[in-house]
């Protein structure tokens, strides 16, 4: 991988200056994705077929865009980006929390063991907290059922779901580019009236959103979906923090700001 364009620090909590979270490189020993036993070896199973154009050892960086959302950044096709976007912040905003040194998308790889590419290649796949979701020959996760079904509802594959070796931390988009572009369609218009204007005396779904996005950019608040005088507190000081108007109100520049 390209290592000069984006600022990668190994064992330290990766953020830069502005508080933006960075992309982060797995370490060069990890692995996923292994064949699921399905037809996984085979080309008609390939993102190639699909129309997505070869994969490893091609280097696909060129498409890929970086997305900020839930405190961590991906590196993902930019296709795929918008909904990789608004999984990642339904995904923290119902209470699931994401670590920023652990989750990676684009990786020009092959599957580990073979000379087939990984979906990392295409940037049509993206681990998510490595640590409590490791591969191995029983599924290990964290993760509550409702967010695999979650990425499975948009066309994404769970590793946890595979035949073989498990992989919980892995999910791979398993439609075409043009299938990519609808769904894009379909979520960028459910985006919006999921970031309204928040203030004390809010509560709901949005603000636990809030709250995790929150968490993620160092405060330590109860997902509660309450918006009181914690809340508010760690609001204002984020607003401090990233130069914004520190009202405490968050409209879409603090929205913004967090990521979400
Ligand atoms: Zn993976």
């Amino acid at each position: 991988m390209d290592e000069s364009s984006e600022a990668t620090v190994s064992g330290v909590e990766p953020e830069a200056p502005s508080g933006e979270p960075v992309v982060v490189d797995p370490p060069p020993d990890h692995d996923c994705e292994e064949s699921d036993g399905t037809g996984g070896a085979q080309r008609e199973a390939t993102a190639e077929f699909r129309g997505w154009g070869a994969g490893w050892p091609s280097d696909n960086r060129a498409a890929m865009h970086k997305v900020v959302a839930g405190g961590v950044a991906l590196l993902v096709h930019r296709e795929i980006a918008p909904i990789v976007e608004a999984l990642v912040n339904e995904t923290v905003g119902r209470g699931y929390q994401l670590h920023s040194g652990q989750c990676w998308g684009y990786a020009n790889r092959a599957i580990a063991g073979t000379n087939r590419p990984s979906n990392h290649s295409w940037g049509l796949a993206i681990d998510l907290n490595s640590t409590t979701n490791p591969m191995g020959p029983t599924l290990v996760t964290d993760m509550p059922p409702w967010l695999p079904d979650l990425w499975i509802r948009r066309g994404f594959r769970w590793g946890g779901a595979y035949r073989g070796r498990k992989d919980a931390m892995h999910f791979e988009y398993m439609g075409s580019p043009a299938d990519a572009r609808r769904v894009a369609g379909e979520v960028s218009a459910a985006v919006g009236s999921s970031r309204p204007l928040l203030r004390t005396g809010a509560a709901g779904a949005p603000v636990r959103q809030l709250q995790a996005l929150l968490n993620a950019a160092g405060a330590v608040l109860k997902v509660d979906g309450s918006f009181g005088p914690a809340t508010l507190a760690a609001v204002k000081a984020f607003q401090q923090r990233a130069g914004l108007i520190v009202d405490g109100v968050v409209g879409r520049q603090t929205w913004a700001a967090l990521g979400g």
